[in-house]
């Protein structure tokens, strides 16, 4: 198989051509790495480290040789630059941790590890997944590859990036407001947030640990279930980690999904809403009634307040998390100090970028004696009832879906300025986390510029299975995720 041919796979395709030895791992390892090489790279990796690529291919080839191989085995993948990879730089996309080898492995990356799979390369992101465009990345911006004076979306935009230009099958992402979501509808690929506890964040960089959750962003819900099944399962390493054993994702894709109940809320086709955007998911739902789906209107009036709950509460949680980094244990530490405390001024002040910054000082405020009833306790409790209205929504629906951003991707520099507007950008993808619930945005078309427009689903707690089923036969209908972008086919 020639490295044309490897490129336009999707990556349950590949696993097959693996196993039926078409082709090698070595030979797909290659066919990516070159890809990346040949001025395609959109700034969507910090670290490849090909000959490390390379000897895990082979260890792979063997294994397959030997007849012990599994579905992802020699499977190329891309992580974000969030999960530790022991004796690979792990940055987060920070000045910070711009020189931290982690000590050991993610409970992500060791899974994939013990399937066989093949580690790419370490994809750019948002500073401590803090942004929805990338641009905060201490490494630069990524580009869209769909138009690239526009952003892909972030957190997980290197990611996203890499997987819509065929510069890796597939690639991890994680999602604390919108992460893996937003940046996979703005690139016109599949995203999946598992429910919270699903997927161990142990070796996961830590921004919110309570929204946190580790993803995949893939070319189609197929690709994802492959993932997921490797990817899901209790760890005895994180602490909110389910101790429930996975579904079988990859064998409920075909279900039978006539006679199910999709709710549309209405906060979530309103205001604010690109009509553009609006008329591609009414199409998209129209598609679905063809299916025998039937759809409900449903009301959900805290979901509008989800924004400002968030960056309440995000912030507060990672305004403890990233006390961690005061130049001593690892890290970068200012070169020059007169003490200790200068020592932690500098290095903190250095190493971090300017939101990160913004969002420790409104972690630090809201958790303060004085604003702690007023702020960050209300945030808990309007985040209790977001939860609540899911739970009555699933009542009469068995899955929620609506637009995954409100516009499609932006220019490049188009809202550094302006964080409220920035913010805005996951206003329907925040109410999942806030409530634990799993969701996954699918290509639904594109808007008159050509830019790709997202589809969301949000299922009920560990209804990933469904999830997948569901947006497997929308793409069993439709071609929108098989498209590239010009130039990347
Ligand atoms: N864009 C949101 C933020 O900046 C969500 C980020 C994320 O999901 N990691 O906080």
């Amino acid at each position: 198989m020639g490295p044309e041919a490897v490129i336009n796979k999707s990556l349950a395709e590949l696993s097959r051509a693996l196993q039926s030895k078409e082709t090698s791992s070595v030979d797909l390892t290659r066919a990516f790495l070159e890809r990346m090489d040949t001025g395609q790279g959109l700034n969507a990796f910090i670290t490849v480290d090909g000959d490390r690529a390379l000897e895990q291919a082979r260890a792979a080839d063997a294994r397959i040789a030997r007849g012990d191989a599994g579905s992802l085995t020699g499977m190329p993948l891309a992580h974000k630059d969030i999960f530790c990879t022991k004796g690979l730089l792990t940055t987060c996309g920070s000045k910070i941790l711009s020189n931290f080898v982690a000590p050991y492995n993610a409970t992500l990356i060791e899974r994939f590890n013990q399937a066989g799979a093949v580690i790419l390369g370490k994809t750019n992101m948002d500073e401590f997944a803090m942004g929805s465009s990338n641009e905060t990345s201490y490494f630069g911006a990524v580009e869209n590859p769909w138009d690239r004076a526009c952003v892909p979306g972030g957190s997980s935009g290197g990611s996203a990036a890499a997987v819509a230009a065929r510069l890796a099958p597939a690639a991890t992402g994680t999602d604390t407001g919108g992460s893996i979501r937003q940046p996979a509808a703005f690139c016109g690929i599949t995203g999946l947030k598992p429910s919270y506890g699903r997927v161990s964040r142990y070796g996961m960089v830590a921004f919110a640990s309570s929204l946190d959750q580790g993803g995949v962003l893939t070319r189609s819900a197929e690709d994802a279930a492959y993932l997921l099944s490797v990817m899901a399962g209790f760890d005895p390493r994180d602490s909110t980690s389910i101790d429930r054993p996975a579904d079988d994702y990859v064998g409920s894709l075909e279900q039978d999904i006539s006679g199910l109940t999709i709710g549309l809320p209405r906060q979530f086709f309103g205001e604010g809403l690109d009509p553009e955007v609006g008329r591609r998911v009414e199409a998209a739902i129209e598609e679905y009634k063809r299916l025998g789906v039937k759809a409900v209107d449903i009301d959900m009036p805290n979901c509008s307040l989800a924004v400002p709950c968030y960056y309440v509460l995000g912030p507060a949680e990672a305004s403890s998390n990233l006390a961690r980094y005061d130049g001593v244990r690892y890290g970068y530490r200012a070169p020059e100090y007169a003490d200790l405390i200068d020592m932690y001024k500098k290095t903190r002040s250095q190493g971090f970028g300017a939101e990160v910054k913004r969002r420790i000082l409104i972690g630090t405020y809201v958790l303060s004696a004085g604003y702690y009833d007023a702020y960050y306790l209300k945030a808990l409790k309007l985040r209790r009832l977001i939860a609540q209205e899911f739970e009555q929504a699933f009542q009469i629906c068995d899955l929620i879906v609506g637009p995954t951003t409100p516009t499609t991707a932006f220019k490049l520099g188009a809202k550094v300025d302006d964080p409220i507007a920035m913010y805005l950008n996951d206003i329907y993808t925040i109410p999942a986390n806030l409530s634990g619930l799993p969701g996954i945005s699918i290509p639904a078309g594109f808007d008159n510029a050509g830019h790709p427009v997202g589809l969301q689903l949000i299922g009920r707690y560990f209804d990933e299975a469904r999830l997948l089923n569901m947006a497997h036969h929308y793409q069993r209908v439709t071609d929108w995720h098989k498209h590239t972008p010009a130039g990347f086919a």
